[in-house]
């Protein structure tokens, strides 16, 4: 098995190397030259690594690339039975129409976003939410178990994309309850180092407390004790959010507070702060 790697960039990058450090066949390709610097084993271009692979895995940042990009594979691929794992987060219904065309190509497709961060694809301890078919995805899951050490499966095609959905969205609607709660402590006047030992240790204690702490201080290895650096940026977060509201159209169900952290969200990647951490929005909020 030969395992072409598509997108090297903050996420791709470290879990390609995974898989070649627990020995898997890889050749990595992304269109920016920095970045396929970086991997060791990389293809001289996207045809070569087409021609050369069986299983392909895409870590890009939307849908339209990830089109793309597959398209350019069919191209140029010679085997007749290939896998394709998405783990780029993109909506459900492009996911969909990917799967639905490859399937009548005879390819396989598995969409397998990721949660856990820069961190956890360094040390290969992604949680993965996997959707496709059942045969696809045994095949998927020794890859996926190189590089991630939580693999949930949802179903068939798609189910993936909608459980990162799902997930994403609580961790949009924490960070803001998580921020406006800071904001009023501080209003309030109270120390904010006690607040959070508070906060760490009783009911409010989540992932996004402890580990986007949003005020400088309590955690040191927090961006926002670090100019709030990314971490995760807002502009993933505002995406994610609206992938969510995308998918809560295809339903009835009513999303009113993942609606409302999803327009916040917006509003600030569209006052130009994109690419600080998504903790940041804690200053827009306490100003
Ligand atoms: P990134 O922008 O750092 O990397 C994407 C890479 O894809 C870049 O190197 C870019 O040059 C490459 N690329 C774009 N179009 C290409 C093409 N046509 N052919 C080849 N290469 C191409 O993004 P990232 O942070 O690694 O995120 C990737 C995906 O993972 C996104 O969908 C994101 O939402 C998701 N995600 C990111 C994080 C995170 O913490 N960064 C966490 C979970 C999920």
């Amino acid at each position: 098995m030969k395992i072409g790697f598509i997108g090297l960039g903050a996420m791709g990058l470290p879990m390609a190397r995974c898989l070649v450090q627990r020995g898997q066949d890889v050749c990595g390709w992304d269109t920016n030259p920095q970045n396929l610097d970086q991997f060791e084993n990389k293809a001289e271009s996207a045809e070569q690594l087409a021609s050369d692979g069986n299983v392909f895995v895409t870590m890009l940042p939307e849908a339209g690339d990830v089109t793309a990009v597959v398209d350019q594979l069919l191209e140029h691929c010679c085997e007749t039975e290939c896998l394709f794992i998405d783990c780029s987060t993109i909506d459900v219904e492009s996911t969909h129409e990917l799967a639905a065309r490859l399937q009548a190509l005879g390819h396989g497709f598995v969409d397998a976003p990721v949660s856990g961060g820069r961190e956890a694809a360094t040390n290969g301890a992604l949680s993965f939410m996997i959707g496709g078919q059942i045969d696809n995805i045994a095949r998927a899951r020794p890859i996926l178990q190189d590089m991630g050490s939580n693999l949930i499966e949802f179903g068939t095609a798609g189910s993936g994309q909608a459980a990162k959905a799902c997930h994403n969205m609580i961790c949009g609607i924490t960070a803001l309850g998580v921020c406006e709660s800071f904001a009023l402590a501080d209003a309030l006047g109270l120390d904010l180092e006690r607040f959070f030992e508070l906060c760490r240790g009783a009911a409010a204690q989540s992932w996004i407390l402890e580990n986007r702490c949003p005020v400088p201080g309590p955690v040191l290895a927090a961006p926002s004790s670090n100019d709030y650096a990314p971490g995760f940026a807002a502009r993933l977060m505002a995406k994610d959010l609206r992938l969510a509201q995308q998918a809560a159209q295809t339903t009835d169900q009513s999303t009113e507070f993942g609606a409302a952290a999803a327009r916040r969200f917006r509003e600030f990647v569209d006052s130009g702060n994109g690419d600080l951490d998504f903790s940041a929005i804690y200053r827009s909020i306490r100003e």
